[in-house]
């Protein structure tokens, strides 16, 4: 039979199969980063009232409207200019369209994007598609700070963009003023775009505020600012995410989401009006039960002797278990991750799955704690049986 070359780049994604890893030995999921508390109610309520209403044919391809609006009304403020949902705005089906989108729309067969890693795992699969090659940037551990040296010692005669996702999974780094001006130096300097994933924006520890990088001046003009609903919403089966700017980018961006996807879901655009409605006691309170699931988390793996960097942002702990003081602390982390799924019952990610760089990555864990509380405390529970003997 024939396939296409490019499918033998891929590898099986890891975190989905770590969730049915989690389904199969009856697991408690901290692998893939969905919440197991619900959806707001009268955010439910406004796309089964949508459906019922009969807004059920495609939308207008670029996004509904009114959604459109609304984040044109919210990113006018981050970023700092005039974003006009006629010109600036796309709705897509999620951010990994968005991103997907974004590398058609910016690099040629042969160009060079560069990515920071740790990083998500569909980042590279993007590139691939798109036919450019990926060039992957490490951060290093513990601070995994931008650092300029290793990004410039990576830019090529075909470097076209770079893609950066702050605040960050899996590391929950939110990269500062400073390493936004890196990355804007080097933007400038090289003609590069900055593809942003911004999709943790809303979930950010100890004050700390977001900083759009598309915001900063040198940036302005060569940002593809990408964010989503699925993580503030708790809606990450609705499959809606957007992309803001400007003009001349926006142009290139939007008939490859229209032959796509043609649209994003139309009851759920109309629903998500909703959500961007909501007032600011709504993200005052995830963000209060983000911090106490983080706090829980934290103090789970100090205690077991895991190390970590405590999170900035997003809701991730890659942990260190190389300290532990059990005989598997020298295990290679696809190893740790399966025994602790058969042993214990508890599914998280082998920190390797979040680099294509050889030697990265070993000896972490990722958790996810998008869950209650009281789920947190259960895997707590079960692998306080493998504290140090
Ligand atoms: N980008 C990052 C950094 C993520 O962590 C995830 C999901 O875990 C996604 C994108 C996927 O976003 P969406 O559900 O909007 O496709």
């Amino acid at each position: 039979m024939h396939t296409a070359q490019r499918v033998t780049y891929f590898r099986e994604s890891v975190i989905r199969e770590m969730t049915r890893l989690a389904m199969d030995y009856d697991a408690i999921n901290l692998s893939q980063g969905y919440p197991d508390f619900d959806t707001p109610l009268p955010l439910k309520e406004a796309a089964v009232n949508a459906i019922r209403e009969g807004n059920n044919q495609y939308s207008f391809t670029w996004g509904y409207l009114p959604l459109r609006e609304k984040l044109a009304e919210r990113y006018t403020s981050l970023l700092g200019w005039t974003v006009d949902p006629a010109e600036h705005v796309t709705v897509t089906c999620g951010v990994t369209e968005a991103i997907n989108v974004a590398m058609l729309a910016v690099s040629n067969p042969g160009d060079d994007v560069l990515l920071i890693e740790p990083g998500h795992e569909n980042f590279i699969p993007a590139i691939i598609l798109a036919g450019a090659r990926p060039v992957a940037v490490p951060l290093e551990h513990p601070e995994y700070r931008l650092d300029f040296e290793r990004l410039s010692a990576c830019i090529t005669p075909r470097t076209c963009a770079l893609l950066l996702n702050t605040p960050h999974n899996p590391t929950g780094r939110v990269f500062d003023a400073k390493e936004i001006d890196i990355v804007a130096n080097l933007a400038q300097q090289h003609d590069i775009v900055l593809i942003t994933d911004e999709i943790y924006d809303r979930i950010l520890y100890d004050g700390r505020h977001h900083l759009s990088p598309g915001g900063f001046e040198q940036l302005r003009e060569r940002t593809i600012t990408i964010g989503g609903f699925s993580k503030t919403y708790a809606i990450t089966g609705w499959r809606l995410g957007y992309m803001v700017a400007p003009t001349q980018l926006m142009r290139a961006i939007r008939p490859v989401h229209d032959f796509l996807t043609i649209c994003a879901p139309t009851p759920l655009q109309i629903a998500a009006v909703m959500a961007l409605s909501f007032p600011q006691d709504y993200y005052d309170g995830i963000l209060s039960d983000y911090h106490q699931r983080r706090d829980v988390m934290v103090e789970i793996l100090k205690d077991l002797g895991f190390t970590m960097t405590v999170p900035e942002g997003a809701y991730y702990i890659l942990a260190d278990y190389s300290r532990m003081e059990i005989p598997q602390a020298q295990w290679d982390s696809r190893s740790f991750a399966e025994w602790m799924v058969r042993e214990y019952r508890v599914a998280v990610v082998p920190g390797s799955v979040f680099y294509s760089l050889p030697g990265y990555g070993e000896h972490c864990m990722r958790f996810s704690f998008s869950k209650k509380v009281e789920t947190l405390l259960d895997a707590g529970e079960r692998m306080r049986r493998i504290k140090p003997l």
